[in-house]
């Protein structure tokens, strides 16, 4: 069985709070992946960036003054387009850092691969391919970079880079939507 990790496709990294017309030109691609994922009868896993109400005290508000993805808000919501794209019984894992601690058990036992989309390619994209790289050396672990985007289109290359340097395998590189004018 292979696994696509589907990372903080929310409202507010979309268009809201943090939004970015990169981000919004990638759902379609995400959409899709998701449905062919389903299709095959493959796991789709979603996470989701979580903050409660106090963000603006957390280390990460110091760092970032926009108050985003607070749980039970709009702007923390799944688009119903992209959720309902997979099954109604996918796991969802809302983590409060952009990486996540629990991808051992969560990604145990499974054997093939583990492809990576969403937002943003240069925070917990990269955060999250490299982790499951350490914890899986021998797993193949790939990144689909048309179906994601950066806080800026430098950094998304950088993140990509990066993620290259460190053997993760790039899809589609080059073929990102936004990159058209
Ligand atoms: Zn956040």
């Amino acid at each position: 069985m292979k696994t696509l990790i589907v990372i903080d496709m929310q409202t507010d990294f979309i268009d809201g709070a943090l939004g970015t017309k990169e981000a919004v030109k990638i759902v379609p691609n995400v959409v899709k992946k998701i449905k062919a994922y389903v299709k095959n009868g493959d796991r789709v896993i979603f996470t989701q960036d979580t903050h409660k109400k106090n963000y603006m005290k957390t280390r990460e508000g110091k760092y970032l003054p926009v108050p985003h993805c607070i749980k039970g808000e709009k702007g923390w919501e799944i688009p119903e387009k992209i959720r309902n794209a997979a099954d109604a019984d996918a796991l969802v894992i809302c983590k409060p850092a952009f990486g996540y601690n629990g991808w051992k058990n969560v990604l145990k036992g499974e054997s093939d691969s583990v492809e990576l989309i969403g937002l943003c390619t240069d925070i917990c994209v990269v955060s999250n391919a490299l982790s499951i790289k350490n914890l899986f050396p021998e797993r193949d672990v790939k990144v689909d970079c048309a179906c994601c985007a950066g806080v800026t289109p430098a950094s998304h290359d950088a993140a990509l880079l990066t993620m290259k340097m460190c053997q993760i395998d790039l899809l589609h590189e080059g073929k990102e939507p936004w990159r058209k004018a």
